[in-house]
């Protein structure tokens, strides 16, 4: 039997607000997720900008908690919970794929923003269970790039997986006005990173810092950026992939998103 490769999503989260408006970011998400839910994922690994460590752990929580991490929005956001199961036993092969470091175990953490933000939209059921890999804070974008393609198998095994970030992500000159134009770098940078990912000038996207200013004004720091790293990562050679949805809100966040396969 030829084993289906699930397509692997990248997907721009934003502002924490996005988890409960209904807009055409949050509109692209229900259609995204209907289209991938007839693949029928067992399982999905996201891969958030809100899970930074020192080394590499997955969650096995079996109930994974909602977790709140972010201060001084609505109450409204303070109450969502989504109530989907863990998947300790996808967390598991997850952390036997990966051999170039010891990936650790955390058996309580529940879901960050990054995740739940977006399932709710993705999979409102919540009934595929979820578990995310974190990002080892401290190591370069091109050993992430290398540790993506450790766990590519994943992949034909069932696994939906999802990175969750931005690829443009300054708060320092965040507008929060719903309707601001958005600055000239972060439109440079994210058409630029589009026109990369479609050549698959991979190594130039590793290696963002030297594509200049506008990477210097929109990649402050690059936990939101990693996510799409991994993503790359686990593209196969002639994989078609296509954006799902492209706009910049609050002027310096790109809410790009794209599937490969
Ligand atoms: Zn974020």
């Amino acid at each position: 039997m030829e084993l289906k490769l699930l397509p692997v999503v990248f997907i721009g989260h934003g502002s924490p607000m996005n988890s409960i408006r209904n807009n055409g970011f949050t509109k692209s998400l229900s259609l995204l997720g209907k289209s991938l839910k007839e693949l029928t994922p067992s399982a999905i690994l996201v891969i958030s900008a809100h899970w930074l460590t020192k080394g590499t752990y997955v969650n096995t929580t079996p109930f994974p908690e909602t977790i709140h991490d972010f201060a001084g929005f609505p109450e409204e956001l303070y109450q969502i919970h989504y109530p989907v199961p863990g998947a300790t036993e996808g967390a598991h092969i997850c952390q036997q794929q990966i051999q170039s470091t010891k990936v650790l175990e955390d058996k309580t953490r529940g879901l960050d923003h990054g995740a739940w933000s977006i399932l709710r939209h993705l999979f409102p059921e919540a009934d595929i269970p979820v578990f995310q890999l974190s990002i080892d804070y401290q190591a370069p974008a091109r050993y992430h790039f290398d540790l993506a393609q450790e766990i590519k198998s994943l992949r034909s095994s069932g696994f939906l997986i999802i990175g969750s970030g931005n690829i443009v992500h300054n708060l320092y000159r965040v507008n929060f006005s719903n309707d601001a134009l958005p600055y000239d770098w972060a439109i440079e940078f994210d058409e630029m990173v589009k026109s990369k990912i479609l050549n698959r000038d991979f190594d130039d996207l590793i290696d963002y810092q030297k594509t200049g200013n506008s990477a210097t004004l929109s990649v402050p720091t690059n936990d939101h950026y990693l996510p799409m790293i991994y993503c790359l990562g686990l593209a196969e050679k002639k994989e078609v992939i296509k954006f799902t949805w492209e706009e910049i809100q609050h002027a310096s966040i790109s809410m790009r998103c794209f599937q490969i396969g």
